[in-house]
């Protein structure tokens, strides 16, 4: 097998034709209007909320921010449970505001929360549920939805990776009372950095504005101890650049997706994610995992080879929360089972739109030489 020239890496960012760009930008040079809501900043909000049809959309410096500040706005407090199996972000929002995350193990099928563990977590403390939305795979929405009704529970949703997600015909973030979306340059819609909180309740528009600039309500107010989390113009424009491509983008990932299933189907050792029934997938990761003692070799191992083709994948997401430095003394992966068995044995392959198809091919066919 022939290793790749040039490296493939797990993601590339996606980026405008860079005219369309400059074009965008020379409103800027002719405004001066460089942040704090400016009109690019309007033009890319009310773009996105018909894209992604929610009835209210603040937009964000990035993903992070737009999470800290829905936990700051809500005035949560006690616990929150969640899922170990996710960025480190999600927890850090969580345990910065004061809170306590209680992890829930995650499902074997597709990665999200396990909705048949969360209500023996449930105590007096609890005030919200936080689920990820893992790979793009949409969690079962309709049975969170029941237990945080049940329980009067506050339902937000890390939508980091669905965007362009939708389930039964509409966009996924429109389940749940708060979705977070991140616009990082690696994910498949990108602003370069940005995120944005969708919602149902638009009286929490002014709450999640005031929040983002700290707290100011006029030129000589400050109601609120809040934070700097605002979107810029040069970001805003490049999301309206990109926004016109976002579906180009889904449906040649989608390509490249099914033909990874198509060449590394048959393999013994392998597992990957079909596509869910209801469900119209964006493609953001392709995540398999790797079984040592069927396929050979573990999924380190896998990795470390895969770098000497000059194939760059990603363990992700590993390690679990629950692993990380910070938070180890005070939690046990094992608790989370499944959490441990994916994050230990999983590793996200190479996916952008401009990876070709015979690329794909030849990642596929460098991985089966590796069975042993
Ligand atoms: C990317 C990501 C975030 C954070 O987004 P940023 O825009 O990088 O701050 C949060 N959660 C998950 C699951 C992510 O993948």
């Amino acid at each position: 097998m022939k290793s790749f020239e040039k490296p493939i890496q797990v993601t590339k960012a996606f980026l405008p034709p860079m005219e369309e760009y400059v074009e965008c930008m020379t409103q800027i040079w002719e405004s001066s209007w460089l942040t704090n809501q400016g009109p690019i900043h309007e033009q890319l909000r009310s773009r996105l909320k018909q894209y992604l049809k929610v009835p209210n959309i603040t937009l964000f410096v990035n993903g992070h921010m737009a999470l800290d500040v829905a936990l700051k706005g809500l005035q949560l407090k006690g616990e929150i449970i969640t899922t170990p199996f996710t960025f480190a972000s999600t927890t850090h929002a969580i345990t910065m505001n004061g809170l306590t995350p209680v992890f829930c193990d995650i499902n074997e099928y597709d990665y999200t929360i396990d909705v048949d563990k969360i209500e023996a977590l449930i105590t007096d403390k609890t005030s919200a549920i936080l689920p990820v939305h893992v790979y793009g795979n949409p969690c079962n929405v309709e049975r969170l939805q029941e237990i945080a009704t049940k329980h009067n529970l506050t339902l937000i949703y890390d939508a980091a990776h669905v965007f362009g997600v939708e389930y039964n015909g509409k966009p996924v973030c429109n389940y749940g009372d708060i979705s977070m979306f991140s616009f990082h340059a690696t994910k498949v819609f990108n602003t370069i950095e940005g995120g944005a909180l969708v919602y149902k309740d638009s009286g929490l528009e002014r709450t999640f504005d005031l929040y983002k600039n700290f707290g100011i309500t006029g030129p000589e107010t400050v109601e609120a101890i809040g934070v700097n989390a605002k979107m810029n113009e040069f970001s805003a424009a490049m999301g309206i650049c990109n926004l016109k491509y976002v579906d180009m983008e889904i449906e040649k990932r989608r390509k490249l997706v099914n033909i990874y299933r198509q060449c590394l189907k048959n393999i013994s050792g392998i597992k990957y994610l079909e596509d869910k029934p209801g469900v119209k997938h964006n493609y953001a990761y392709i995540p398999v995992l790797f079984d040592p003692h069927e396929f050979g070799l573990n999924r380190d191992e896998v990795c470390e080879k895969l770098k000497q083709y000059n194939v760059f994948t990603r363990k992700y997401f590993y390690p679990l929360v629950t692993e990380f430095e910070c938070y180890k003394n005070n939690y046990n992966p094992s608790d989370t089972p499944v959490a441990e068995y994916v994050s230990h044995n999983v590793l996200t392959l190479p996916i952008y739109g401009s990876l070709s198809e015979d690329e794909v091919i030849c990642i596929c066919d460098i991985v089966k030489t590796l069975r042993k």
